[in-house]
């Protein structure tokens, strides 16, 4: 018997069950990735996120070849692709991972019907790319949990499902393949990571031996970058989820416990989408909102040139790396949303087009959170970016990195956040700010009716 097993969002070769399945009831398995012009057409393919594409199948052709297969890469459209490749292989069943977002569940069941006409078989495994499955806790009459703290509970007290180590043979049928695509792609960001299941499994390794003793107490420090970096693995899939999981909770304290919480935070939004995928364009809580949309203050908050310097620190570092610090996507965001008034819908594209872990269900859901019209249980809350850069930045330590200009100015400590307060003779030359800060709240509580 041969088996066909279609990579989506799932790069790996360990921890992987629909591998795994195909693997224990066939003969022969064609692990297949394809590359779907469609994906592209629905501006999911940024360079950075190709780039990390093509250095995560290299990884994986290699992990395959070193197990006695390898894999068959194709382009076109997907359900095409699948059925030529399962005629070719003469194979009569097709395991992938289950998707959340609405234009994975439409493939999903495209590529059902066309498989069952030819006589053929689709078998999507849940929890291959979450801890648990979307759906797998509810709150008692309803879909999906709107609340994180009570999903949590649920979600803490209920087993994964058993991880799995990596096959030690794959042997795979001759089936024709496309050559996989340069790892020279261009790219956007310079400083972006190299893909692949080896650099997560090495990077994870490293964070497990250190970084995660202290994440509970320095997560938040912007200057520290004290926080895994394991997002893009994730999104790509080179890492499990689940496994990431057991061997946190394995390696235990409090760090850990605070690593293993922020995966829960990933799967409560995968939950979310799953359940209503809307969320990706549509407002989850409308609160009425008119928001700004495009204009000069949007650019200045994408180059980095708000004025700000902490907004645009975070901004530059995402331009520079594909990557931001997590406080940096929060208050890049507040800055955005609350600030300056403008579209949530706006700044995710944004972060979409240049993020490696760009991820429908964590950016936009977390977009929404912080935009207020999502899960957040204060929604009207504002975050000021002067209190943040004093609490999360209070040398200025992550602005100098980030902003050179400000670098060699004559502002020492936590005096870089307001160039503006500068002394004559001192004065960087740097933007004013785009708008003040009182001005911007006053805007924001108008438009929300708050008094
Ligand atoms: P760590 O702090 O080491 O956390 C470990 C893992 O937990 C992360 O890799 C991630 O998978 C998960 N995680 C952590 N925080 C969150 C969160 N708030 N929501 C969901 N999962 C989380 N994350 C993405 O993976 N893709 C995105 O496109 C994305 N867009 C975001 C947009 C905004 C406006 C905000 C506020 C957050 C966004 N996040 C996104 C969540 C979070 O910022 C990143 O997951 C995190 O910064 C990645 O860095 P890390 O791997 O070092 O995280």
């Amino acid at each position: 018997r041969v088996a066909v097993v279609l990579y989506t969002a799932d790069l790996r070769v360990h921890d992987h069950p629909p591998l795994r399945s195909a693997l224990a009831e066939a003969d022969l398995v064609v692990p297949l990735f394809v590359r779907d012009p469609a994906v592209d057409a629905a501006g999911f393919a940024s360079p950075n996120r190709l780039s990390f594409l093509a250095d995560a199948l290299a990884d994986l052709d290699a992990a395959l070849r070193e197990r006695g297969g390898r894999l068959v890469f194709r382009e076109g459209p997907l359900v095409a692709e699948v059925l030529a490749v399962a005629a070719e292989a003469g194979a009569d069943e097709v395991h992938m991972a289950a998707g959340v977002s609405r234009f994975a569940a439409e493939r999903e069941e495209r590529l059902r019907r066309e498989l069952e006409s030819a006589g053929r078989r689709l078998r999507v495994h849940d929890a291959v790319c979450t801890v648990l499955a979307p759906g797998a806790v509810t709150p008692s009459g309803k879909d999906h949990f709107a609340v994180f703290t009570p999903y949590f509970r649920r979600w803490s007290a209920t087993a994964p499902r058993a991880v799995g180590g990596a096959p030690r043979r794959v042997p795979v049928p001759d089936v024709g393949s496309a050559r996989l695509p340069s790892p020279k792609v261009a790219r956007r960001s310079p400083g972006l990571v190299p893909g692949g299941e080896s650099a997560g499994r090495e990077r994870f390794r490293r964070w497990l031996a250190g970084g995660v003793d202290d994440y509970e107490d320095r997560h938040d420090d912007l200057a520290g970058d004290a926080t895994s970096r394991l997002s893009p693995y994730l999104h790509f899939g080179c890492l499990s989820a689940a496994e990431l999981v057991e061997r946190a909770r394995r390696h235990g304290e409090a760090g850990a416990e605070a690593f293993v919480r922020q995966l829960a935070w990933r799967d409560f939004h995968h939950q979310v989408l799953a359940a209503r995928p809307a969320a990706a364009f549509e407002d989850y809580r409308g609160r009425g909102d008119r928001w700004r949309g495009e204009g000069p203050e949007v650019e200045a908050w994408r180059e980095g040139r708000t004025g700000y310097p902490i907004v645009d620190a975070a901004m530059r570092q995402l331009r520079h790396e594909g990557w931001m610090h997590n406080r940096g996507r929060l208050l890049a965001a507040s800055f955005l949303t609350k600030t300056l008034y403008v579209d949530w819908r706006i700044g995710a594209a944004h972060f979409l087009d240049l993020l490696v872990d760009g991820d429908v269900a964590n950016n936009q859901l977390n977009w929404q959170w912080v935009a207020g019209t999502g899960t957040d249980t204060r929604p009207n809350r504002v975050l000021n970016p002067l209190a943040q850069a004093r609490r999360f930045d209070p040398n200025g330590d992550y602005v100098r990195r980030w902003v050179p200009e400000l670098a060699d100015a004559a502002l020492p400590g936590g005096r870089v956040h307001q160039p503006w307060k500068a002394a004559d003779g001192e004065r960087p030359d740097y933007p004013d700010p785009v708008v003040a800060l009182d001005d911007g709240l006053a805007r924001f509580r108008d438009a929300r009716g708050l008094d």
